[in-house]
């Protein structure tokens, strides 16, 4: 489980996504102005930080910058606003997922085990499943001890997938997070990186012996062939 820092100036939408997430079983704290917020995640980062953006004392997407030059949290954007310039600009300023209020409790608890599985999946100095080796550090991989030659997004796709092997991955899912960009902005992008990357691991659509797997309807798993 977690610790989490929730900013957000809304007393009762504090209260309930704290209660909510701690009874998830994290541990949370929360602070009402931008600047104490800065403060807090500063002196402890948490494991995720939820940020609103429209706070009393600063603009919400300048606290996500200053947050971002001193931590890697990952941090999940929390706000009524909707417009895309703002949507952009919070990916743009280093945010990890975007949520339009008013989120259910059961989004906000699996939007934040996702966070929590990348914080420590990024962390990872090996990602190892089956004969495939991923390094983030270096960003090498290496399949039955051959490296990849891959592009720089063919990495990050495999890197992600790697990280959570066996997990059906929804394709807007992996691009929002390896290209920085919002849901619904995906269009053929994902398809056309899976489909190079496939070739570049040596398999074909209908090969039993593979790990790249597509589910039609649900989006991608990466998983050793003998599992
Ligand atoms: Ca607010």
């Amino acid at each position: 489980m977690a610790r989490i820092l929730v900013i957000e100036d809304d007393q009762r939408i504090r209260e309930l996504v704290c209660q909510h997430l701690a009874g998830d079983g994290h541990t949370t704290t929360s602070e009402s102005t931008g600047l104490d917020g800065l403060r807090a995640a500063t002196a402890d980062p948490p494991d995720v930080l939820i940020l609103d953006l429209g706070l009393p004392d600063l603009e919400g997407l300048d606290l996500l910058k200053m947050v971002r030059s001193v931590t890697d949290v990952p941090v999940l954007v929390l706000t009524a606003r909707e417009d895309e310039l703002t949507i952009l600009a919070a990916f743009e300023g280093g945010a990890d997922d975007y949520v339009v209020k008013p989120v259910s409790g059961p989004q906000l608890s699996a939007r934040v085990s996702a966070l929590i599985r990348r914080g420590g999946a990024d962390k990872a100095d090996l990602l190892r499943v089956g004969g495939l080796e991923v390094r983030p550090g270096p960003r090498e991989a290496t399949l039955e001890g051959q490296v990849l030659d891959l592009t720089a997004k063919e990495f990050d796709v495999l890197a992600y997938l790697a990280a959570r092997p066996g997990t059906v991955v929804r394709k807007e899912d992996l691009h929002a997070a390896v290209w920085k960009a919002p849901a619904g902005t995906e269009g053929r992008t994902i398809d056309v990186h899976l489909s190079t990357l496939r070739k570049k691991l040596g398999e074909k659509p209908d090969d039993e012996h593979r790990y790249l797997h597509t589910i039609i309807g649900a989006g991608v798993r990466l998983q050793a062939p003998e599992d």
